[in-house]
């Protein structure tokens, strides 16, 4: 989409802008986080409107796949009766790894959109672009960085507090003994 499309769509539409959308990633951020999950969140946007959402649930589910994207797009596929999602775009939270990244490959989708780049295990742009790699068959068109302070001032302060509460377990371990 041309920059000047995109902003007469914010203009006209500013409940569709990607920071609208990414707010509901967030929201989803926010569920994995109550369940004692990494806070990563990710919605399917098709033709305007929400048709499937995923957030971590690796722990609870005793499941490494189940990575926030991997339960979007399983859902978006249930809903759409399509394993090809040609006109979707995935929002989430947070960069995707290698397995979301080759995962959104397949499915053939429109739009990535993220919010933290993700330096440890990032594959769509920061340690590999898995997403844009010119031998794989698709290509996607992704756009990086949306509300990208917020999404990752989120994942850091869980982080620091789950520091802290291992701390501070450790040290009522030690008073035991
Ligand atoms: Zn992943």
């Amino acid at each position: 989409m041309s920059d000047v499309f995109k902003l007469i769509r914010v203009i006209m539409y500013p409940e569709f802008s990607d920071e609208y959308w990414m707010a509901e990633a967030l929201k989803r951020a926010d569920i994995a986080e109550q369940h004692g999950e990494i806070p990563v969140g990710a919605i399917v946007v098709q033709d305007n409107q929400i048709i499937a959402e995923g957030y971590n649930l690796s722990i609870t589910e005793h499941d490494p796949s189940a990575h926030a994207e991997m339960l979007a797009i399983r859902q978006a596929g249930k809903k759409i009766e399509n394993y090809r999602m040609l006109d979707c775009t995935l929002y989430v939270t947070l960069e995707p790894c290698p397995m979301c990244a080759g995962l959104l490959v397949h499915s053939r989708i429109k739009r990535l959109v993220f919010g933290a780049s993700d330096e440890k295990t990032g594959c769509a742009g920061s340690i590999m672009d898995l997403t844009r790699h010119e031998k794989l068959n698709h290509q996607i068109d992704v756009t990086s960085g949306v509300l990208g302070q917020q999404c990752s001032e989120k994942l850091s302060s869980f982080f620091k507090r789950r520091r802290a509460e291992i701390k501070a377990a450790k040290k009522a371990a030690s008073s035991q003994d």
